[in-house]
């Protein structure tokens, strides 16, 4: 269990059983356990083919229930005379069945939704049905986008339009003045507390989005102006997504605190702090600083967030707000994991060449003893000379001096020479830097049945870990260590980074395959971003989906989206899958009249196209 770290990122939701398989529970320790490998038999016998996103949505409910319970918590610890009202940020993840659920399970908690563009506005606006649940309207916003938010309060909803430039307020005074609407406004402070980690940016002077101090003084003179100053009644940040240490989050919530006490100063009537998302998860599961991490917990991050506003406003005997956190990482991430198979492997060459009757060559002879030299006492002068003989090797077949097949060989002993080398290394406790490249270059490569720019896009974007392992024979040592290759060809289409006791390594501890009998790799904490930021590279389309829910039973499939078919990938590149046929078919027929085809292989040529039309992108 150790090995997958499954404890560290997968508590309480993922385990092992005896099987050796990975289990799920969905409603954390609270209901019961699927067997992984189990379920992703049952949907292949109800004809759903891999790569397959099962998306739980018992743990969306879970995820909405912890956030909530930890505020409730912190809120009663600190005796916080306000009350917590967190928001969905839809852009996390749009699919309509998740964005309803988090609607119907967020309605006890009069949880909210963020819309950061004008599409998603038009998601929150009609999926939106909690009494008192807030809108925030974010992002860039022309009349059109403040229009609808303001005439959505007409529909009792509660839109919040957060000023995130400077040209949006008198956008705003004018809307208001048109259509007689008084609405609730919040800023956005660029603060100069710095987020952490890649999305580090997004606070600071030079961020992207939000107002300076001298900006908000501006804001503020221009609604008292127009007469709107007691409109203004939220102060909102976000210092970015995934803030992996504790300190900044506090650094921030302390700025924004003040800030948010100066602003009701000012005459604002302010009612809410929106610190936005950032909230992380776990993704390697070690609880430090290391970006892929984070160092504090969920009730951490609550406690530190009220206690800080609670402080400051005392302080300053300014009534305490409303809080808001727009935590869609923490909440969307654990729900979706991606089934995939692996369709085989490839190995570094392995053996040695024998030595035949005539006399080797020179560069041939210096490999051998190279190889017979190595000891745990001279393997790292030993695989300095492997490098070189092997590079020399390659020069002197450049220059015609050495025969393919000798070139062969020089590679086999290169090969052999860094086998036993690694198998010193293995034993050693602390690893030479230079020799970690070895494991990678020995490790075997598995082709796996997916897109890394379709399914895990920040994987290869900005190289975030996502915990991936084998979902069954976890009872059986993995004997081998590989990397994945994805269905792409694209040599940016891999995998060589995976979670460690080490935080991250450069290969997989996998099993061997067996001939005739699938292996199947879950790649898990997918839920945030990666189904909308995912690409259609290589015209690898959207895969299949099925939403589950824990019954009494078992479990129920509540919903089934079919991924994409080659008819649909084609369409998004404005081909019509009929004309394509027929353009087929015609070639076909002309083919017939030169004889170059049969007509039973003209037929076969069209059915499979037509199949292929009506089929899954990926491998059968
Ligand atoms: N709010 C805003 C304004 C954002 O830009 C983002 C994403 O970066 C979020 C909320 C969600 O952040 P997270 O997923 O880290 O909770």
């Amino acid at each position: 269990e150790d090995l997958y770290r499954i404890r560290g990122w997968g508590d309480p939701y993922f385990g092992i059983n005896s099987a050796g398989h990975i289990t799920v529970s969905p409603q954390g320790d609270r209901g019961g356990s699927l067997d992984l490998y189990e379920l992703v038999e049952a949907l292949k016998k109800r004809n759903l083919e891999l790569p397959l996103l099962l998306r739980f949505s018992d743990i969306l409910e879970d995820r909405i229930e912890r956030l909530n319970a930890c505020f409730a918590k912190a809120i009663a610890r600190y005796n916080y005379p306000g009350v917590y009202r967190g928001v969905f940020p839809v852009k996390c993840n749009q699919q309509r069945h998740i964005i309803e659920d988090l609607v119907r399970f967020g309605n006890p908690y009069h949880f909210g939704l963020e819309a950061g563009s004008k599409p998603e506005l038009l998601i929150a606006l009609a999926s939106l049905k909690t009494p008192d649940s807030l809108l925030i309207c974010n992002g860039y916003k022309d009349r059109g986008y403040i229009e609808t938010a303001m005439l959505a309060t007409r529909l009792g909803q509660h839109p919040i339009i957060v000023l995130e430039q400077p040209e949006e307020v008198e956008l705003v005074i004018s809307v208001s003045q048109q259509l007689g609407i008084k609405p609730v406004v919040g800023v956005r402070a660029k603060l100069s507390a710095k987020g952490i980690g890649r999305w580090g940016g997004s606070s600071g002077d030079r961020a992207k989005f939000g107002l300076t101090i001298p900006e908000i003084i501006t804001a503020v003179d221009q609604l008292r102006q127009a007469n709107l100053l007691d409109s203004l009644q939220l102060l909102h940040y976000h210092i970015g997504s995934q803030i992996s240490c504790i300190s900044a989050i506090k650094d921030a919530i302390r700025e924004a605190s003040q800030i948010y006490v100066e602003l009701a100063q000012l005459g604002a009537k302010m009612q809410y702090l929106d610190v936005g998302g950032g909230l992380g998860v776990d993704y390697d599961g070690s609880k430090t600083n290391f970006y892929a991490s984070k160092n504090y917990n969920m009730q951490n991050y609550a406690n530190d967030i009220v206690a800080e506003v609670k402080e400051a406003c005392d302080e300053k005997q300014q009534a305490v707000p409303t809080l808001i956190s727009e935590s869609g990482r923490a909440i969307a991430s654990h729900h979706s994991l991606l089934i995939f198979n692996v369709l085989g492997s490839s190995d570094a060459p392995s053996g040695i060449p024998e030595v035949g009757p005539e006399k080797e060559h020179l560069i041939l002879r210096n490999l051998r003893e190279t190889y017979d030299s190595i000891t745990p006492e001279t393997y790292q002068e030993a695989y300095h000379d492997a490098v070189q003989f092997k590079d020399e090797a390659t020069s002197i077949f450049s220059f015609g001096y050495l025969s393919l097949r000798e070139r062969a060989k020089a590679e086999q002993l290169y090969w052999a020479c860094c086998r036993k080398i690694y198998d010193i290394v293995r034993q050693q406790a602390d690893v030479p830097t230079e020799l970690e490249v070895l494991e990678k270059t020995l490790a075997s490569m598995y082709y796996a049945n997916l897109s890394i720019f379709r399914s895990a896009p920040d994987s290869w974007a900005i190289e975030q870990l996502f915990p991936i392992l084998p979902i069954h024979r976890l009872n059986e040592e993995p004997s081998l260590r590989g990397t994945l290759a994805d269905l792409t060809c694209d040599s940016d289409g891999k995998i060589d980074r995976f979670i460690d006791r080490l935080q991250s390594k450069s290969i997989l501890e996998l099993h061997p395959l067996k001939p005739g009998e699938p292996y199947y790799l879950g790649m898990f904490l997918v839920g945030a971003y990666q189904e909308i930021m995912g690409n259609l590279h290589n015209l690898f389309g959207d895969t299949n989906a099925v939403h589950i829910h824990l019954t009494p039973n078992g479990y129920e499939i509540e919903h089934l989206v079919k991924g994409d078919t080659m008819t649909e990938v084609l369409e998004y590149v404005e081909y019509n899958a009929k004309d394509l046929l027929e353009n087929v078919r015609k070639a076909t027929e002309a083919a017939l009249q030169t004889g170059k085809i049969s007509i039973e292989e003209s037929q076969r040529l069209l059915q499979n196209y037509e199949q292929s039309l009506r089929s899954y992108t990926y491998l059968a």
